[in-house]
């Protein structure tokens, strides 16, 4: 699969796409537009996007909606600077979160992109110690097989080591404890005989540093990327939220990639019970059609802020621009009108099913987890004892291109911890996906992992 691409010139105006893998997929075609669940390429083949993307499109390609709300306010204006004049589309969008949020999630400052949300999520909790007069509490305790970011800061708290390790040197602090990984648990015990001992773990930690010098605690509800959609057991959330709140620790969710209803709640928190203190967002806040993000903090968070220094003190030139916000409204918009919230339940629970009749099918499929409409694959070679695919093997890359010759895209996941092997895909598609649609996502998965199956034998 490529992975990253830039553009060189190459002789003469030409462009040239520079593939930073050039030879592993010849399927690295031109995008030439998409429709509803279906992507087209420069030959006119059709693919169904079986993960949204990166998990973002939520609301599927080319909504006519969206595009005249996109011209409406090119029309007006796409730019001002926000220390200059504040702008109606982020004023009704900071609004309408605060409606549909839980708890006093009220205050949302805007920004680009998923690792920008977390940077400033990191930010407003050591400014909020710092409020408070705790300038020692700076930590920011996280967990590995977790992905919170690109930039140094959200690299820092992500447990991904392949997307680390080139920069550890740079990076502040590092994962501490383990994820609720109940399939491969790491102290080889069985929920709820374990007592939730992964959540424990936090606690242990905390002692260890000290919560004097710990500003957070930060997870993402259900690990996508770093995890294939690892979904916590009964009483995970409300242990870890009990034990912050014991030590005076803020918790942040990472809802990058499962806000805005993507797993059938608003915030996948809901699932649990547990109301933030502060939460990161992107991806489905703007489904893609722009780039946007946000920081949403509580009001209790805000507090000290507003009475001390009145500012937050980071930003980027396009933060809460109008032309990102007009577009994050207008689909929030859509997703309430097209109850695609209470949706991706209902449809995440048919597409689970059909999942585990794949699993019962196919003797690689180790397990099938997920929630809503974010669902995951893990892939192993021997499914009683669980064992991965050697490394060498790069099993979920050889997946997901077969996937994609057969016309689906599906989202490379992995589950290894510290070099480990461990091979999981991600199945995402838009909120919006018709039941007969799913049906073809099925169909190709199932025809994909025929292939597979054959492939390794
Ligand atoms: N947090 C989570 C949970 C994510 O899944 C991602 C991206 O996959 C990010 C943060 C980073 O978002 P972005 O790629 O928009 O910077």
């Amino acid at each position: 699969m490529a992975l990253l691409l830039g553009w060189r010139k190459e002789g003469g105006s030409v462009m040239k796409s520079f593939l930073i893998k050039p030879v592993l997929d010849e399927n690295y075609k031109k995008i030439s537009h998409g429709k509803g669940v279906f992507l087209y390429d420069e030959d006119g083949k059709r693919y169904i996007d079986g993960s949204s993307g990166a998990v973002t499109c939520s609301i599927g390609h080319g909504v006519e909606e969206i595009i005249e709300v996109m011209n409406e306010q090119a029309q007006k204006i796409s730019f001002v600077y926000r220390s200059h004049f504040t702008n109606e589309p982020a004023e009704k969008l900071a609004e309408e979160l605060a409606r549909v949020l839980p708890g006093s999630l009220n205050f949302s400052f805007f920004v680009n992109s998923g690792s920008e949300a977390v940077e400033t999520a990191l930010k407003v909790a050591l400014q909020y110690w710092q409020e408070k007069g705790q300038y020692r509490k700076t930590k920011i305790i996280s967990r590995w097989m977790s992905y919170h970011g690109i930039t140094i800061g959200s690299l820092s708290l992500s447990g991904h080591t392949d997307r680390r390790f080139r920069f550890v040197p740079l990076l502040d602090t590092s994962p501490t404890i383990h994820p609720p990984y109940c399939y491969r648990c790491p102290y080889d015990l069985t929920y709820p005989d374990c007592q939730l001992k992964c959540a424990a773990e936090l606690e242990v930690a905390i002692k260890r540093i000290g919560a004097d010098h710990i500003a957070a605690f930060i997870a993402e509800p259900v690990i996508g990327a770093a995890g294939g959609a690892i979904t916590p057991p009964h009483g995970y959330y409300q242990r870890l939220k009990e034990i912050c709140g014991k030590h005076n620790i803020l918790f942040i969710a990472d809802e990058v990639m499962t806000g805005i209803g993507r797993t059938g709640k608003m915030l996948a928190s809901e699932h649990w019970n547990f109301v933030p203190d502060i939460v990161a967002l992107g991806k489905g806040l703007s489904a893609g059609y722009t780039p946007l993000a946000a920081a949403v903090v509580s009001d209790h968070v805000m507090e000290p802020i507003v009475m001390g220094s009145k500012m937050i003190m980071s930003g980027h030139t396009y933060s809460a621009n109008p032309q990102s916000t007009a577009v994050g409204l207008a689909v929030l918009n859509y997703i309430e009108k097209n109850q695609l919230v209470s949706e991706s339940l209902r449809k995440g629970s048919i597409l689970l099913n059909e999942l585990r009749k794949l699993q019962v099918k196919y003797s690689i499929v180790g397990e099938v987890r997920g929630v809503g409409m974010l669902t995951g694959m893990e892939f192993v070679s021997d499914i009683f004892k669980r064992i991965p695919f050697r490394k060498e093997i790069n099993l979920t890359n050889f997946i997901v291109m077969k996937a994609k010759e057969n016309g689906l895209i599906v989202y490379p996941s992995s589950t290894g911890i510290e070099g480990d092997s461990g091979d999981a895909i991600l199945i995402a598609p838009p909120l919006t996906i018709t039941e007969e649609e799913l049906q073809l996502l099925i169909d190709l998965l199932d025809k994909t992992l025929y292939e597979v199956e054959k492939h390794l034998q």
